[in-house]
């Protein structure tokens, strides 16, 4: 554990970016940013960063950022205003709006970089000061079906029920659509740890990525079709008898509809869908079951899909089959994308939740939370549309939209659609350190501080709740989102109830929390310093009255194998989940049968190939921030199209060539990147850039009927020379 103290010159944090979120020191500099050097203490990392995080400053400097607010003038140009101009206007037509349509007309996008006091008093504005329940965020696009397939399994997700340390220890490893060597670099030390101490590496992944290149066994199943390879891996360890009968009758329920589900798809059967061969898929159960403990983890590969929730369940079933969930050093995972994405989805800025990661629709999380915000609990709207509804919802349903720490522009599925939907807003404001593609859009920006300009808490992968401190003063001209929320509640009649100091927002949020799953009632600033994060569920601990120290009993329903935090001392927090009891009524994990069925846009004679999209090592998400890193752009100036030699010679194209990926929702055109790391009848694109490479043109809204999770990894599309 850390001591707490440090350099006052030199300030301890965390990267801006992905969810591993690095430890990082951040030193001031000449010229108004700062120097990131390494910073050992902080044991996810141990100093190591990739070259996002190396170069995160760079955004910071004046030169690089939004310095003052915009508005939208006469002549439609975007021009610089005062705050209290560009507050009043997006006040002003918020209540319009409101007045004219009713509260649901008004819109709230958040996401997943938030802070969890941003996310929570985003969530609550929307609640409380709009009225509306038009709020959701883009971490929809991102873990939503892992999360809705471990709450369904086990009665809570977290994105890993387990640190990343215990990764090194366990025997075998299945990484599912998950690429960490480009996605979170440093994290792939914990996969070379694994087979240094003689473990095996399976990555599932229809392209041979840098991840894939280090495992044991590379299996490359065809685009949409892991759920019936993770069906035939259970249907091979239920014929050779791998079954742990006795964990499946002690902790868990529903088996034999799982397993007559299972039965039914042969491996045969199984190769035919995937193109992953039988003896392959022998050889990855024998891996899988020979070591006393593994894990499986997902990542969007499996959940980005309109069976994501079904896929990521046929993952969980094979680990509750052979006894690999709540055991020590095993267990099912999800690898979460965006720095706050964990948090993100547990304070409120999600559809159907509210703080503490409770359910909208439950009436006890309603008068609890609507007590902590003092409001009357029926005056809380219910559920609203999830992310690329509410999107395709703008200028009908939805017709004044604020968007805060978004691009959807860029991120979300049929992106020409969604940007053509928000042009048709009546109103469009936009929070953000840049001008992004849709901040390009609003009637109004607002230029926000960033993560080394404030102070404020994330949720890594881990579910280690964690600081990071302002090491900067922001330049003139920004301000916070907290002081965006608080200057526009104001404007809108709320006075109370939105300070602009972090803490005291934290502190508001461990009391909304406390008592439901994600319970940070017992995290504190100063714990969160001193014990370099802390993982929740974290009660408060009893108060002496026997009260508790909230105003509400924490009843996560999980088993914290580290502790209970009885009498007054401070609960540990909790590192591995599920070692005693699952978070379900019975405390058993629940087997959900699940069924192979095909992507929501299969091939055909007019679109014959497939293309799945993802990311590279130096690009982040929309690209808004790390397009206008120097050093990223130079390693990753722009999109290009993955395909195998066999179709770039069908289609007569040399590597460099520009190549047309079309559709049926739109045409992105891009560089040939050719390689024999990649199924000869898929493509791959990246979706980090806006204009004409823009691949979310082609990605597919088919949506989860659970989690509400595009298709983004799978659509059926034509790929053709384009004639200079
Ligand atoms: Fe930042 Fe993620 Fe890179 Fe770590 S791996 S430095 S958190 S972007």
């Amino acid at each position: 554990q850390s001591t707490g103290t440090h350099d006052p010159t030199t300030t301890p944090t965390h990267c801006p970016y992905c969810a591993l979120q690095c430890g990082m020191n951040l030193t001031p500099v000449e010229g108004g940013t700062v120097e990131v050097s390494e910073r050992a203490d902080f044991p996810v990392n141990r100093g190591a960063l990739c070259g996002k995080g190396r170069t995160a400053a760079a955004v910071l400097a004046p030169g690089a950022r939004l310095t003052s607010p915009l508005v939208r003038s006469g002549d439609g140009a975007l021009v610089p205003a005062g705050w209290d101009e560009a507050l009043d206007r997006i006040a002003g037509n918020l209540e319009r709006t409101r007045a004219r349509y009713g509260a649901d007309a008004l819109g709230v996008f958040g996401g997943g970089g938030l802070t969890n006091e941003k996310a929570y008093a985003l969530g609550k504005f929307a609640r409380v000061v709009l009225g509306t329940s038009q709020i959701d965020y883009n971490g929809r696009f991102c873990m939503s079906s892992a999360a809705a397939a471990g709450t369904r399994a086990f009665g809570l997700d977290r994105g890993l029920p387990f640190p990343l340390e215990d990764v090194p220890r366990t025997g075998c490893v299945i990484l599912v659509g998950s690429n960490p060597a480009e996605t979170m670099p440093p994290s792939l030390r914990y996969f070379t740890e694994l087979r240094e101490n003689g473990g095996t590496l399976i990555v599932v992944d229809p392209r041979r990525t840098k991840t894939a290149e280090q495992a044991d066994l590379h299996l490359a199943p065809r685009p949409g079709t892991d759920l019936a390879l993770a069906l035939g891996m259970l249907h091979l360890v239920v014929a050779e008898g791998r079954v742990d009968e006795a964990y499946v009758e002690e902790r868990t329920s529903g088996w034999e509809e799982a397993r007559a589900a299972a039965m039914a798809h042969w491996p045969e059967h199984v190769e035919r869908i995937t193109g992953v061969s039988v003896p392959e898929l022998r050889e990855a159960v024998r891996l899988f079951c020979a070591p006393e403990a593994a894990m499986v983890l997902t990542a969007r590969g499996p959940e980005q899909q309109a069976k994501g929730t079904d896929t990521v369940g046929a993952w969980i079933n094979l680990c509750l089959a052979t006894g690999r969930a709540g055991r020590p050093l095993s267990g099912y995972g999800c690898l979460t994308g965006q720095g706050n994405g964990q948090g993100g989805r547990e304070h409120g800025q999600k559809a159907d939740q509210l703080p503490g990661y409770r359910r909208l629709t439950d009436p006890a999380a309603r008068r609890h939370v609507a007590g902590v915000w003092g409001v009357d609990p029926d005056s809380l709207p219910g559920p609203g549309r999830s992310a690329y509804e509410l999107l395709d919802a703008l200028g009908t349903d939805v017709r004044s939209l604020l968007v805060m720490g978004s691009n959807p522009v860029v991120s979300a599925p049929r992106a020409a659609h969604v940007e053509e939907r928000l042009r048709s807003l009546d109103f469009l404001a936009v929070c953000d350190v840049v001008l992004s593609e849709t901040a390009q859009l609003a009637d109004v920006v607002l230029p926000v501080t960033q993560w080394a300009e404030e102070t404020g808490t994330t949720t890594s992968l881990e579910g280690r709740v964690l600081l990071r401190r302002r090491a900067l003063t922001p330049p003139d001209g920004v301000r916070g989102d907290l002081e965006v929320l608080h200057g526009l509640a104001g404007r809108l009649g709320v006075e109370k109830g939105f300070p602009t100091d972090p803490e005291e927002v934290f502190e508001e949020l461990r009391r909304a929390s406390a008592g439901g799953p994600a319970d940070y009632s017992g995290i504190d600033y100063r714990r969160l310093a001193q014990e370099n994060g802390v993982f929740w569920p974290c009660p408060a601990p009893p108060a002496p009255d026997g009260t508790g120290a909230t105003d509400s009993a924490t009843d996560s329903g999980v088993g914290t194998g580290t502790g209970t935090g009885t009498g007054t001392a401070p609960h540990p927090g909790t590192p591995r989940l599920f070692l005693d009891r699952f978070a379900t009524d019975d405390g058993r994990a629940r087997f959900v049968p699940v069924a192979h069925r095909p992507s929501a846009e299969e091939p055909d004679d007019e679109y014959p190939v497939l293309l799945t999209t993802g990311r590279v090592v130096s690009q982040y998400q929309s690209g808004a921030q790390t397009r206008r890193v120097a050093e990223l752009n130079a390693a990753a100036p722009g999109p290009f199209v993955e395909l195998h030699p066999r179709l770039a010679a069908r289609l007569g194209a040399a590597e460099g060539d520009p190549l047309a990926v079309v559709s049926r929702r739109g045409r992105a055109v891009a560089p040939a990147r050719i390689t024999t790391g990649i199924r000869p009848d898929t493509v791959f694109m990246p979706f980090h850039w806006p204009g004409e490479g823009r691949a979310n043109t082609l990605t597919n809204p088919a949506l989860d009927p659970t989690s509400r999770m595009p298709e983004f990894k799978v659509c059926a599309v034509r790929v053709e020379t384009v004639t200079p």
